[in-house]
């Protein structure tokens, strides 16, 4: 095997599109991948259509009925394997994502890893949380024996953005494949070739039905699968996008989650370790050029340090640089109309006021974007109130840790969110206090790498959660069983009930439930 580094385009080409096991969707129409720093063509695909997304879901529906009808431990020993390839073989996949998306290796070695912890978490766990249990039947209903357990869907479609093309979708496939459902997977049309290689390196490890597959095209590929009459869709993108595959959804009435955009806040107090806080600022905001969905957008800092701190973020930004070299902190924006949204947030900000600490205007040099700090920005304007999705970061100063919980839950966002205190007391209720999905204190996006705990936000940023027990419950459905084990003293479900039964039942609760109860 080449040794990462060596790897030319040529490679990649072959590496996305020639390790086929189960053949993608044949199509006519077809669509180029490109190097978003060279504009190189990476790879070629075809676009999916309706008549490929149906067979590929009747395809899926064989696969699905086989790899539910496995024993736990063959589809968690199948999952293992499939992280051990992975594992194996992560410099290729990572030289693919850094084609792809001009991220920096490092940064594609590091989603991956995350994404190899979850299908090791989720491939582990599966069993314990979805298996039949017993639950209490309660005195009512004390003759029948309760069973709850967590059944597959059936087919999972899964839609994914290009930001994190390993790690986002990944949250989804694997936990849904854990709890027993096959997936159709579409990636996002800028990061076809990683979307290629996952599927068919699961196929490599799993040859014997096509339990992944892949499903290429643009957005309007992704309508039609969320059309298809999949069990679900699991969408990762825009709220935008989201409102639009929730109405697609709603044809079949499909269920849906969605794991939306964010402007994430990253709150200073006082007494706060302020070069460990200036440190996790400049990455959670900078890193992959901003395209993380929980980026740090926003900070707010306790005034009596705010000035220390700012001094410190622009110390450690004003140094990174974005390229394509292997040297570069961060690489280019990967879809170009996204620099527009950037330029739009930095231009109203700085004509409402807003001063540029680090940066500017002039930060902007297609297809890069270098780092920009922004200081009072008035809470109006776009940078504040809309996602950026860039290496750009607003610097307010708060009176209190109160008040910085306050303009962080002001948005119609509510993703992630990040507390740098030394005081553990002040930082829990902080993050508690915050209306976001996930809150990291003392460090930036720490709970993404922790599988047992869920993922996902509310409002704009989506509903519904991957990730943990409740990622693997997002893909199931629960079945809910009544055995009667033996005769009840009253048979209230009969017409053969008398009046002296009601009376006697009547009785019953009202000696269990009818107790006053003192404040
Ligand atoms: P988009 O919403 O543009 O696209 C997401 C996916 O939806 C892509 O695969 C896209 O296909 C597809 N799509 C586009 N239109 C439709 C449609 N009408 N019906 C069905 N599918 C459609 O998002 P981006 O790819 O630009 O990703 C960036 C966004 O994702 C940001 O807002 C970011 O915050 C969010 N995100 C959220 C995460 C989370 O976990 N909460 C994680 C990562 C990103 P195509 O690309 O081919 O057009």
């Amino acid at each position: 095997m080449r040794r990462p580094e060596l790897l030319d385009s040529m490679t990649v080409r072959a590496m996305a599109t020639t390790t086929w096991t189960h053949e993608p969707a044949k199509s006519v129409e077809t669509f180029d991948t490109l190097n978003p720093a060279t504009g190189e063509v990476i790879a070629t695909f075809g676009v999916c259509g309706e008549h490929e997304i149906q067979a590929a879901l009747v395809r899926a529906h064989r696969a699905a009925a086989w790899w539910a009808g496995l024993p736990a431990t063959d589809r968690r020993i199948r999952l293992l394997a499939w992280k051990s390839h992975i594992t194996r073989y992560m410099a290729r996949l990572a030289e693919l994502v850094h084609t792809e998306t001009g991220k920096p290796l490092a940064d594609a070695q590091l989603e991956i890893l995350l994404a190899i912890v979850h299908i090791d978490w989720a491939a582990k766990n599966a069993h314990k949380v979805l298996r039949s249990r017993k639950v209490r039947s309660g005195l009512v209903a004390i003759n029948q024996a309760a069973t709850l357990e967590y059944q597959p869907l059936g087919v999972v479609g899964v839609i994914g953005p290009w930001n994190y093309p390993v790690f986002t979708p990944i949250g989804s496939i694997a936990y849904a494949l854990a709890a027993g459902n096959a997936v159709l997977f579409k990636p996002s049309e800028f990061t076809p070739a990683v979307g290629g290689w996952l599927a068919s390196s699961f196929a490599e490890v799993v040859p014997e039905q096509p339990v992944l597959q892949l499903i290429t095209g643009s957005g309007e590929t992704g309508d039609i699968l969320a059309r298809s009459g999949v069990s679900k869709i699991a969408f990762t993108g825009s709220a935008s996008t989201a409102r639009k595959v929730m109405a697609a959804c709603a044809q079949n009435l499909t269920p849906m989650v969605a794991e939306c955009g964010g402007k994430d806040a990253f709150l200073v107090g006082s007494d706060a370790d302020l070069d460990a806080a200036a440190d996790a600022a400049a990455w959670g905001a900078l890193s992959n050029a901003g395209q993380t969905c929980v980026g740090v957008e926003r900070v707010y800092v306790v005034e009596d340090v705010y000035h220390t701190f700012l001094e410190k973020l622009s110390e450690r930004v004003a140094g990174l640089r974005p390229g394509e070299d292997r040297e570069a902190d961060y690489g280019p924006m990967t879809m170009p109309g996204q620099i527009e949204v950037i330029e739009t947030h930095i231009a109203d900000a700085l004509a409402r006021g807003g001063r540029p600490i680090v940066g500017g205007m002039a930060s902007i040099r297609r297809p890069f974007v270098g780092p920009v700090i922004l200081a009072d920005v008035p809470e109006e304007s776009r940078a504040v109130t809309d996602e950026t999705f860039g290496p750009t970061v607003t610097v307010t100063k708060v009176a209190d840790l109160a008040e910085g919980v306050r303009l962080a839950n002001g948005g119609h966002y509510g993703l992630g969110a990040t507390v740098f205190t030394g005081n553990r007391k002040k930082a829990m209720a902080a993050a508690r206090a915050l209306r976001s999905g996930m809150t990291a204190v003392n460090s930036v996006i720490a709970y993404a790498s922790v599988p047992a705990l869920p993922f996902g936000g509310s409002g704009d940023s989506g509903f519904g959660r991957i990730h943990g027990a409740d990622g693997l419950r997002e893909f199931s459905r629960p079945k809910a069983i009544t055995r009667q084990r033996m005769k009840p003293l009253v048979n209230l479900t009969s017409f053969a009930r008398t009046d002296k039964d009601m009376k006697k039942i009547l009785s019953l609760v009202t000696v269990l439930h009818g107790k006053r109860y003192k404040k």
